[in-house]
């Protein structure tokens, strides 16, 4: 493509193409790295192909794969993937050869992950334990440094007689390289340790090594770590003397890296502001002449549009919002970008998978990283359906169902659609859930379904409309504890605080500390602004230093303690540690959150009862009273399916989708994918 194209209306900056001299991308979005688990499956990259394929469809200008490995050592566990021998080439062009003809452009990530190797056989710089992994690692030899910078540059060449346009080199978030760089980890005397000189001296021949193997007229992008967000972290001036050296050392693209893995500041989740981070690509902008790519919780065309007028980098990368919509640019360029289904960075079917070695895909798309399993091709023949209960689940069937062919008519008793969610965006920090809500009503409505709102139904009403299948999608009813005096006044169950229909004092017991329990507790405590939509008060929170002038960002910056709007209990019978529940990737967090604004945590509690002096409980053994002014019911939900039976019994063919079907772990993820599933199938 010629930068002569006419400039896009719509987004004429981020669709812009980028002149890299030997090559040019058709625009300025990044599909960035992400681990699907498809690379470890049998049979895996055929359905990688197909995942890539769709993406480079989508329009995106440049693809990057997840990690693969250059020698056995830097695997992410001991069945990783690897690209080392000429022979393993041939599953990578299925990659290749299916995103080129989709007109795309894809590198693949080299990752060696050292000490973050979930294995026995980790290694390196020095052997210094990862505070997230078991294994210590072994701290390398001269012989196995110079061996893994082969290894590098040879994967880097395997990688181009695969096809790829280029490859992405990891060197950020706390992986090998990375441990190379900072004196956190790394602690050795001799050539590659003591001085920044010595430190970045393995980043720097991996680049000079893999160059000098693929030429120049080949794509490489250095993942630098711009901000650590550890101690003993880099410092700016380093991250800058690092760059340049890159530059020098042939790099084509420095994408930028935010936070170790092992950082306890959120990056990437959705209580992080969007673009949080914008502004440490912006300042290497002052040093570098090379491409610059900014990353982290950017997630729509309009944040993306800003970044780039503001000249905070020259690209921008998306991962997570390239697996909730494929056609996230396409969209973009054709002036719908409210069509496109928004990444609301909640991780739970993508990294909190990855996490847990399952299959990534994305919980407002279940096709995602399913593209040859899961699809919506049409029916045979068309049916009339009836789905009761217009939540995530109902609504997500119903657009997939009419993607069919099917008559859908959505009825909901409230007059209002996206039942939880409504919920979910008003606590702090989940602020993007309202994204979905706009994206799945919007939706309904493109899709020409029938949507009732106001409109319980019976089963007499359902059996006389003739209806070929009814989906129940009725969802759940909080449960409501046996507790001597739960009736009194002052207790309200989590949907009634939610809604904003219950006055809170300033002594609150929360009781149930799931993840609405949690939520809940957030919720209640926090006083003014949310911090996910000012990000000033967010950096301070977490205490990172916007000049870089101290190691990793944050080394002796204090964090600011938001302050607490209320006294908050938060109970729980069982006698474990608290939290346990939550999500691996962002539990943490929340946990950090309710530490912040003191939540007074008491488990392996007996509810005794509630009278107008609070609330009595029995805490090991001895009898308390927490004398509080409200109470909040977080514990649990019951499904509310009452139209099922009746159903059956008139000879209805009548399916249960989401919480309806099942409350216990009630969450969207599954709700949606089973939505998906039965609409792919009825
Ligand atoms: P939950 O995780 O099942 O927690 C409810 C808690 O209430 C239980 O852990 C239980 O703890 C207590 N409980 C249950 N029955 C009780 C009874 N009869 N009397 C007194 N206490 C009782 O449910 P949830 O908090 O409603 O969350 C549901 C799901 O929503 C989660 O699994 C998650 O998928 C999703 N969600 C997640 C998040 C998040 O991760 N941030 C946020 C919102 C929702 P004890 O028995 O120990 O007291
Ligand atoms: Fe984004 Fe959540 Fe989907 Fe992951 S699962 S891609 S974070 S919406």
């Amino acid at each position: 493509m010629s930068t002569n194209t006419p400039k896009n209306p719509h987004f004429p900056l981020m669709l812009s193409p980028l002149d890299l001299g030997f090559t040019t991308l058709k625009n300025r979005v990044l599909m960035g790295s992400m681990h699907t688990g498809l690379e470890e499956e049998k049979g895996g990259f055929n359905k990688l192909a197909a995942f890539y394929a769709e993406r480079a469809r989508g329009g995106v200008g440049l693809i990057v794969t997840g990690g693969i490995a250059p020698n056995f050592r830097g695997r992410i566990a001991p069945h990783g993937s690897q690209l080392s021998f000429s022979w393993q080439t041939s599953k990578h062009k299925l990659i290749t050869d299916a995103v080129h003809k989709e007109g795309g452009k894809i590198c693949l990530q080299i990752l060696h992950t050292g000490r973050y190797a979930y294995h026995p056989f980790n290694i390196s710089a020095s052997n210094v334990k990862a505070p997230i992994n078991p294994f210590k690692p072994r701290q390398m030899s001269e012989r196995q440094i110079k061996k893994t910078i082969k290894d590098f540059a040879s994967t880097c060449q395997l990688s181009q007689k695969a096809g790829y346009d280029g490859v992405e080199i990891m060197g950020s978030e706390g992986y090998l390289i990375n441990q190379f760089l900072c004196s956190r980890t790394n602690k050795r005397k001799d050539q590659w340790g003591g001085s920044y000189q010595n430190r970045m001296r393995f980043a720097l021949e991996i680049v000079k090594a893999s160059r000098q193997k693929v030429g120049k007229d080949f794509i490489i992008i250095f993942r630098l770590s711009m901000l650590d967000l550890v101690e003993e972290g880099s410092t700016w001036d380093e991250v800058v003397e690092l760059a340049k050296a890159l530059e020098d050392a042939g790099v084509t693209i420095i994408n930028t890296g935010i936070g170790w893995h092992e950082a306890r500041i959120p990056t990437i989740a959705t209580s992080v502001p969007r673009a949080a981070f914008s502004w440490v690509t912006a300042k290497m902008k002052k040093e570098v002449s090379i491409p610059l790519i900014t990353t982290n919780r950017i997630n729509t065309p309009e944040v993306a549009e800003e970044i780039l007028a503001r000249g905070d980098a020259d690209m921008v990368s998306m991962a997570r919002p390239m697996l909730a919509d494929s056609d996230f640019v396409n969209k973009a360029a054709a002036g719908n970008s409210d069509h496109i289904n928004t990444c609301i960075a909640c991780n739970q079917a993508c990294l909190d998978h990855v996490f847990k070695q399952k299959r990534a895909s994305c919980l407002v798309n279940p096709r995602a990283c399913y593209e040859t399993e899961l699809n919506f091709d049409k029916a045979s023949s068309a049916k009339k359906l009836a789905v009761i209960g217009g939540g995530m689940a109902g609504m997500a069937f119903s657009i997939y169902a009419a993607q069919r062919g099917h008559e859908v008519n959505l009825f909901e008793a409230k007059d209002h659609l996206g039942g939880q969610f409504n919920l979910a965006k008003n606590v702090p920090g989940k602020e993007e859930f309202i994204d979905s809500l706009r994206y799945f009503t919007s939706e309904l409505e493109r899709q020409n379904i029938k949507v009732n709102l106001n409109s319980p139904q019976s089963v007499e009403q359902l059996k006389e409309a003739g209806f070929d299948d009814v989906v129940l999608a009725t969802g759940v009813t909080p449960r409501i504890p046996a507790i001597d005096g739960i009736d009194n006044p002052m207790v309200y169950n989590y949907q009634q605080v939610l809604k904003g229909e219950a006055t809170m004092g300033a002594r609150v017991a929360v009781l149930g500390a799931g993840g609405i329990g949690y939520d809940i507790s957030e919720f209640l405590t926090e006083a003014g602004e949310s911090h996910t939509v000012n990000l000033d008060l967010w950096l301070k929170e977490w205490g990172i230093d916007t000049e870089v002038t101290h190691p990793g960002g944050i080394e002796g910056v204090k964090q600011v303690k938001p302050e607490s709007a209320r006294h908050v209990y938060l109970l729980q019978r069982k006698a474990e540690r608290f939290g346990k529940t939550l999500q691996p990737t962002t539990g943490w967090i929340h946990r950090a959150a309710l530490k912040k604004r003191t939540v007074d945590m008491i488990g392996g509690v007996e509810y005794v009862k509630i009278d107008d002096n609070g609330l009595h409980i029995k805490e090991d053994g001895e009898l308390r009273l927490l004398e509080v002014d409200n109470i909040v019911i977080c514990t649990g939900q019951e499904s509310e399916k009452s139209l099922h039976q009746g159903l059956e019994d008139a000879g209805v063919s009548v399916h249960l989708i989401g919480g309806a079907d099942y409350a216990g772990e009630l969450d969207a993820k599954r709700a949606i994918r089973q939505a998906a599933e039965l609409a792919a199938r009825i």
